[in-house]
């Protein structure tokens, strides 16, 4: 790292971005653009930088913060206390490691003692659903978000450097049947999607496109389903859409995603993102159709654990665990996803030096089956859709009722004939070992929830839980 990549990324010396700096006055903020775009330029280098060069940053990064905790947290200070840590050593990755990992109902149960104010900066407080059914308070400093998290919608190769000063001052992006609070929000438009305008609608899909053609956004965020739905219907209706799909939220399977790349030539951003940690990885286009990410190692630390939290090789597969370097409001250190996967030792052959971290299907998206067993839904998926045919399909969803008893609600695209209907119950109840009955309901409409998601599975877990608010 040469003195300036050094100011820029790690910047406790010359912070150049006042901090009065927030959503509300983001968008067109000059002092913000001249700030950010070296920073973004800088960002998008480090992902071909060799790891040597990547940890000497990293290494950096994480003394500084736990440094800033140990001074301004009794929480913190005292945790580093219990487990004996030494912030001035010269291996910080060795004394990070001494920490044990934790998980969401350890945040759960820590709750806002482990949170951090400074700044007076304004906060965002989300929520998101726990494993067992209880919520979890999470907080962002709005600043963290803008210095940091927005870097990484631009991220992604498809977004040229030369376009983002222009993009910063104006809104640019359609978000389609769901709100953003977040670093979204000064940057784009709200399309609300509910039973009276559904995508399906064709009144509704000329207003879409309207809206995009007349205000030249060029970048479209909805949940996957949702997306790939006004794909679909682009196509067919003969509208050329010059969007970049920004995708998140519940996974589709990868033939779909592959669906969308391939027949419709938009470019598609894919992020791994987790509420408590914001982007860990992206997918380059190699990977679309798969599910490996590039980790963004320069802001997150992956290691990949057993189930008593012991450290495991690359290709081996474990527990997902995040160190985040940037986040300061509510710190996750050794944090465990939930998720699952591993890191792989070869590296893509996109060119970029981070490595690929494979993701396995998040835990509890499984149906579980009468003896306890379980299977992975987006194989399932993949294959119900490959059955019924993705072309006759407009929409599905999937509900576990019971453990032996799965409804597939369905809107199909053209009648499909019910001998058709019965067999694929029978051969989708067979992948299930004739363990669960499966009954496929033809509808003419699956409505989307409050939040605008429409949830492809949902599980025995999540069905008829209230969300939260
Ligand atoms: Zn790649």
């Amino acid at each position: 790292m040469n003195e300036e990549e050094k100011e820029i990324l790690v910047e406790n010396l010359y912070d150049l971005l006042p901090a009065t700096i927030n959503l509300k006055n983001l968008l067109g903020n000059e002092v913000f653009i001249s700030w950010f775009l070296p920073r973004l330029k800088l960002i998008k280098e480090i992902q071909r930088w060799p790891q040597e060069k990547v940890d000497k940053l990293t290494q950096i990064r994480l003394k500084n913060f736990l440094t800033h905790l140990n001074n301004d947290s009794v929480f913190w200070s005292a945790r580093f206390r219990e487990y004996f840590l030494d912030i001035q050593s010269r291996d910080i990755f060795a004394e990070l490691f001494k920490l044990p990992v934790i998980n969401k109902a350890t945040l759960i149960e820590w709750g806002d003692t482990a949170l951090i104010l400074h700044n007076n900066a304004p906060t965002i407080d989300y929520c998101t659903s726990g494993t067992t059914g209880v919520p979890l308070r999470g907080r962002i400093d709005e600043f963290d978000m803008i210095r940091n998290e927005l870097l990484y919608v631009f991220e992604p190769d498809v977004f040229e450097i030369q376009r983002i000063g222009e993009l910063l001052r104006r809104k640019f992006v359609l978000l389609i049947g769901r709100k953003s609070t977040g670093l979204w929000s000064p940057f784009s438009e709200y399309f609300p999607l509910d039973v009276y305008s559904a995508i399906s609608n064709k009144k509704t899909r000329q207003e879409i496109y309207n809206k995009i053609l007349d205000n030249s956004f060029i970048c479209l965020s909805a949940y996957s389903s949702i997306a790939l739905e006004l794909m679909k219907y682009a196509r067919e209706d003969g509208v050329a859409l010059p969007l970049i799909a920004h995708i998140s939220g519940e996974g589709i399977s990868s033939e779909e995603e592959r669906f969308i790349y391939d027949t419709t030539g938009v470019p598609i951003t894919f992020q791994y993102n987790c509420k408590e940690s914001g982007s860990v990885g992206e997918k380059c286009p190699i990977n679309i159709g798969s599910s490996l990410y590039h980790i963004y190692r320069e802001r997150v630390l992956v290691e990949i654990v057993d189930d008593d939290g012991k450290q495991l090789e690359n290709d081996e597969e474990g527990n997902i665990v995040l160190t985040v370097l940037d986040r300061t409001a509510m710190p996750i250190i050794r944090y465990s996803s939930g998720d699952k996967g591993k890191i792989l030792s070869k590296l893509c052959s996109c060119g970029r030096l981070s490595p690929l971290l494979e993701l396995q299907g998040r835990q509890k998206d499984v149906i579980l089956l009468p003896d306890d067993n379980t299977f992975n839904i987006l194989l399932f998926r993949a294959l119900f859709v490959k059955e019924i045919g993705l072309k006759n399909i407009v929409k599905y969803q999937i509900i576990q009722k019971k453990k032996d008893y799965l409804e597939i609600n369905i809107v199909l695209r053209r009648n499909i004939g019910s001998e058709k209907i019965k067999l694929t119950e029978t051969i989708m109840e067979s992948v299930l070992h004739n363990k669960v009955k499966i009954d496929i309901k033809i509808i003419d409409h699956i409505g989307n929830y409050d939040s605008g998601k429409n949830k492809v599975f949902v599980s025995l877990e999540e069905y008829g839980k209230v969300s939260c608010v």
